[in-house]
Order: C-alpha cells, then structure tokens, then sequence
C-alpha cells in the first residue's frame, strides 16, 4: 500500500489518503508537541518507538474485544488504519490524580481515584482543548448519546485491559487519552495509544516514563519509552 496524498498534518502524525478510500497511513513523526503546540522539539526515534507501541498496544486491545481501527505496520513509522470520520472530543480516565485535574480542581498528584475519573474535552488547540459534558456533546452534535455512552463503555474496558497489562510490566497506568471515531455506523477506537498519550510511573519509585519528561525537561523522553516497551516486550 502506497501514500497518495497527505490529508492533514497534525502535530505528531501525518495523515495520507491512499488508493483504498476505506484506508489510511498514519505516520508516527519525531515531532514532539506540548502545551497545545506551543514547545515544539524533534526526538530522534520517537516516530518509531511510538508506532511500534501503537501498533502493540492496538493488537492487544483488538484481541481483547475493542474495535480499533488499527490494521497492520506498514513500516518503521507507518501504519495502515480504518479512514474514520473523527468525533471532535478527547475521553480521558484517571487512575491517579495528575496533570490538568490537579491544577483544575486543587488536588495533590499521585492520590488514587476510584472509581476512576472519566472527562471528555473538546478537540480544539486554538481553545486548548477546554472540558466539556454530555450536555454540551449533544445540544452542538458533536456526538449522539448512543455514541458517548459507547465512547464511556470502551473507555473504561480499555482501562481495565491496560491497567492489568501495564501492572505486569511493574507499571501504574496513570490516565490516557482516547479518540473514537465512525467507520461504517459502527464506533472504532481511533488515533493512538502511545506514551505520548498518557501518563505512566514505575510502580516501585514512581518515575514518570511518559511525555511529562518533555513538558517538565525532565530529559530522557524516548529513553524512557524504549524503557516502558522493553518491559511490555515490545520489538524495537
Ligand atoms: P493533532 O491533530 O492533535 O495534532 P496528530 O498529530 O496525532 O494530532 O494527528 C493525527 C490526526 O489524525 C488527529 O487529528 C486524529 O484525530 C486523526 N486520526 C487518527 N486516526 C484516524 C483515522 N483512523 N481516520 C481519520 N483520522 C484519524
Ligand atoms: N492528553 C493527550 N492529548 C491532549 C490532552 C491530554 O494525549 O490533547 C493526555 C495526556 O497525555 C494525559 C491525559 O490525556 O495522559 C490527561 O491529560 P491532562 O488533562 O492532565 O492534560 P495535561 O496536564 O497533559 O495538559
């Protein structure tokens, strides 16, 4: 399968049409964004690392009974994915406060949330990507309530699958982002599950192993994905 034309250039992935109209390749850049854009850095081997990750992570889901997008590795940075039409909004679950729920609502990080929190936000980086609830997803029709109560369902099933996956490789899966998106009426699990998109801590010291290495410099950023993939078994 070949790129025909790029479709959209976000801020990790680059998206291209190909001859299948019902496919896509989505492919993984070393671009490493944060703060809605706002620092940019080139990670060498993050592109790589993240599909491989992906594509891992993807397959263990599917297996697992959640409807992904995700079809096979096209190669080193390239993946061959479903062409869904996106729903504009993030799920979010947290595990463990951190990050946005901290600073919004004045908790410390690193308390356990149970049962965990779920969040929806709206996909906009010219608004940063504000919180939003059911009622403002269904009065703008940016999802049915069929679709959020199917977005909440597999969110959470993905949380309890990953939460167990991650804990044996000595790892606390402290929240993740998720995209859904529509591929023949039915919801598929879109975008990508990646270091990138979530927040992960070595359960025994508390490390942070996520892409908080490069919105707190804390330096080692794809050293510590090749890390967390090493522990989960992940060929690089
Ligand atoms: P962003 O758009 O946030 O900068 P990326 O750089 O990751 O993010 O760009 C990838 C884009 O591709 C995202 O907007 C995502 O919603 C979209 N996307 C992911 N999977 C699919 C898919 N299967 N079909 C269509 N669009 C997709
Ligand atoms: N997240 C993401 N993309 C976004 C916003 C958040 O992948 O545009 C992920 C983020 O990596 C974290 C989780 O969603 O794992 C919750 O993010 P939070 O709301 O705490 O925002 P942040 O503090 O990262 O700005």
């Amino acid at each position: 399968m070949k790129r025909l034309t790029e479709l959209y250039a976000g801020k990790a992935k680059t998206v291209y049409t190909t001859d299948d109209p019902e496919r896509l390749i989505l492919q993984f850049r070393d671009d490493t964004s944060a703060f809605d854009g706002e620092k940019v850095e080139r990670l060498a081997r993050k592109g790589m690392v993240n599909n491989r990750f992906n594509a891992f992570v993807m397959q263990k889901l599917q297996a697992a009974g959640i409807p992904t997008h995700f079809e096979r590795l096209l190669s080193d940075t390239e993946a061959v994915v479903k062409r869904l039409e996106m729903l504009p909004v993030e799920c979010v679950i947290r595990n463990i406060s951190a990050g946005s729920l901290c600073r919004r609502l004045g908790v410390a990080e690193g308390q356990e949330l149970r049962p965990p929190v779920f969040e929806f936000f709206l996909k906009n980086d010219a608004l940063h990507d504000p919180l939003i609830n059911d009622s403002h997803i269904i009065t703008f029709g940016w999802a049915s309530e069929a679709e959020i109560v199917r977005m909440k369902q597999l969110t959470s099933r993905v949380n309890s699958i990953l939460e167990a996956l991650f804990a044996e490789a000595g790892l606390l899966l402290v929240d993740y982002k998720l995209e859904f998106g529509r591929f023949k009426g039915e919801l598929l699990l879109g975008d990508e599950f990646s270091p990138d998109g979530c927040r992960l801590w070595d359960a025994a010291t508390g490390e942070k192993l996520d892409k908080d290495r490069f919105r707190q410099g804390l330096g080692g950023v794809v050293e510590s994905y090749e890390e967390v993939a090493r522990r989960l078994g992940i060929e690089l």
